[in-house]
């Protein structure tokens, strides 16, 4: 009983993390955190942007950066530059994509953005194979924006993104002290985040390419989406991918 709504919740907390601000979902699982967020110390944060796109200086996306850690490290998170952080364990990265195209003829960009968090997480099958997952935080569809308005649209974007992370490890950490002060745990004694997880919830860094076309792509890139299911082929790695004679999509970098 318990395992299932540990289930349940990860359901919840993966792909509605909304589920946090219903009244009745709190209800119901009352004390129950989300494995995903727990004891997290250090964390490393990437923002993907397309250089190409030279509407926005290279200064202006360190300085998005810069802003988000500092919000990040005044929530008493370790900001690392640590490019390996998820090797351990308490090591999170959170990697923001921003995807930027200009309409042509028009004064418009195509914009979208989608924010991932990655961490290990060990599976429970009773072994300890551990596995680095990808978990999606934030997507967002496309906006057409104009030149002027970009870098705020963006900003803002982004900084909710961040904001909705730390809203989700914030509730997480406050339910893991109320809890552990009613069983009566040290907080030292925190389960280690995956054992909620089971391995019908993994999702694996899986790429993605059409029968028709010579590229490969991370499964949220745009252009994946538009590949139809009786064309859709998937590598369960890069070298999978590379080696069945597909390249990497200059989009979204696989
Ligand atoms: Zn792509």
């Amino acid at each position: 009983m318990k395992l299932k709504s540990n289930i349940l919740f990860f359901i919840a907390g993966a792909f509605c993390f909304l589920s946090l601000s219903s009244g009745s979902v709190q209800a119901a699982l009352a004390f129950q955190t989300e494995p995903q967020y727990e004891n997290i110390d250090v964390i490393s944060l990437t923002i993907k942007y397309p250089s190409e796109v030279s509407v926005l200086k290279e200064s202006y996306w360190e300085d998005l950066k810069t802003l988000q850690e500092q919000k990040l490290k005044e929530a008493d998170l370790n900001v690392s530059s640590d490019k390996n952080i998820t090797h351990s364990k308490t090591g999170v990265e959170i990697v923001v994509d921003v995807e930027l195209l200009k309409v042509p003829d028009a004064n418009l960009f195509a914009v979208r953005i989608e924010t991932v968090m990655a961490r290990q997480m060990l599976l429970a099958t009773g072994s300890d194979q551990i596995l680095i997952m990808s978990i999606p935080l934030v997507t967002q569809g496309i906006k057409f924006v104009s030149e002027h308005e970009l870098s705020d649209s963006i900003e803002n974007s982004v900084s909710g993104h961040i904001d909705q992370f730390l809203r989700n490890y914030q509730a997480t950490k406050s339910l893991r002290e109320k809890k552990d002060a009613q069983t009566g745990h040290a907080a030292a004694e925190v389960n280690q985040p995956a054992q909620a997880v089971q391995q019908t919830q993994v999702t694996r860094d899986v790429y993605v390419a059409s029968k028709n076309s010579e590229v490969f792509h991370k499964p949220g890139c745009r252009w994946a989406q538009n590949i139809s299911g009786e064309n859709r082929l998937t590598y369960n790695s890069r070298d999978e991918a590379i080696n069945a004679g597909k390249r990497p999509c200059k989009s979204c970098n696989p």
